[in-house]
């Protein structure tokens, strides 16, 4: 990882400056313990959950937690948790990097880690999970059975432990933005959901931990996912209201790429994840998922359709 002489990071393309000092916890009682000591202290809590493996995506959450009005102290968790991976899928390889995780956090501005093992949050005996229905039943939520119930479960645990005020996610994950929102008012979890734009690299792909699974050939075709979903985007503007063509054409466009193996494009309605037949006008959301080599890898688009 670069560092200049003042010792500031460079991450992507943008330079962070070290902070001060961040305090790392492995346990949960010693975590709340110092949450307890900052919250009698009057302090409002921002949150930043995260499996780790820190990129320019992870770090432009924690910047606004650090300049949010309403948050006096950073804590962000790192947390492969196993419960949200299929048998088949990545757990085991996931990438992992505490030591430059924790460097970035610091230069980040984050007040405190908490990294808990596997059995610090899944003790034996652990039976209880949190289940968000309807919302999860496409996209993702298809592709994926079980995924976003250990999604809303550690995230249910985490809010519970930290007790933030607010917590910090992104929407390059939409899907999960919606069932967090949706556990958030239905479990009446005091916290406020906040929501960031999606952070990519310069040729639009979005910046994710699993980019490192790419060969350079696959990192070139990856491109194709942000790309299709633009220029549906564009097909929008220009009028294009019909959901299955816009479907097909991004299908189409991603299917093209022969690096590529499409798992789901879809046209849904926002925030409520709905098929649709024709657009109206507000929100819609445009999401696809695909392989390449052995990266799954998802982008969406929120686009505006006009009256
Ligand atoms: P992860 O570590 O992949 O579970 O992501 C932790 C949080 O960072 C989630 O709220 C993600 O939506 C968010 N995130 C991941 N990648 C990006 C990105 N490229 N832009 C913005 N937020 C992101």
């Amino acid at each position: 990882m670069a560092t200049d002489r003042t010792g500031a990071l460079l991450v992507g393309s943008i330079w962070y400056t070290e902070g001060e000092n961040v305090e790392l916890f492995e346990k949960i009682a010693d975590m709340q313990a110092y949450l307890a000591e900052a919250k009698a202290r009057g302090e409002r809590i921002g949150f930043v959950p995260t499996m780790g493996f820190l990129h320019k995506g992870h770090l432009a959450l924690i910047r606004c937690a650090r300049e949010d009005d309403e948050v006096d102290r950073v804590v962000v968790s790192i947390f492969v948790n196993p419960l949200q991976f299929g048998p088949r899928e990545d757990y085991r390889d996931y990438p992992r990097d505490l030591e430059r995780d924790k460097e970035l956090c610091l230069s980040g501005g984050t007040d405190a880690l908490f990294v808990p093992a596997v059995e610090e949050m899944y003790p034996e005996g652990f039976a209880t999970h949190v289940e968000v229905t309807g919302v999860t039943d496409i996209l993702c939520g298809r592709s994926r059975p079980g995924h976003f119930r250990g999604v809303a479960t550690v995230v249910a645990k985490l809010f519970n432990i930290v007790q933030p005020d607010s917590a910090y996610f992104g929407i390059k994950d939409a899907q999960q933005v919606v069932v967090i929102r949706r556990m958030v008012a239905d479990l009446n979890f005091p916290v406020k959901v906040k929501v960031h734009p999606t952070v990519r690299e310069e040729d639009g792909l979005a910046v994710s931990s699993r980019n490192v699974y790419l060969g350079p050939e696959e990192r070139q075709a990856a491109t194709v996912l942000y790309r299709s979903l633009k220029l549906a985007g564009e097909a929008i503007a220009r009028g294009e209201r019909d959901a299955a063509r816009l479907k097909q054409f991004i299908e189409e466009t991603i299917t093209a790429e022969p690096l590529a193996r499409l798992d789901y494009a879809e046209v849904v309605s926002w925030p409520d994840l709905k098929p649709i037949e024709s657009l109206q006008p507000g929100e819609v959301l445009l999401a696809v998922a695909a392989y390449f080599g052995r990266a799954r890898l998802i982008d969406n688009l929120l686009v505006e359709v006009k009256a």
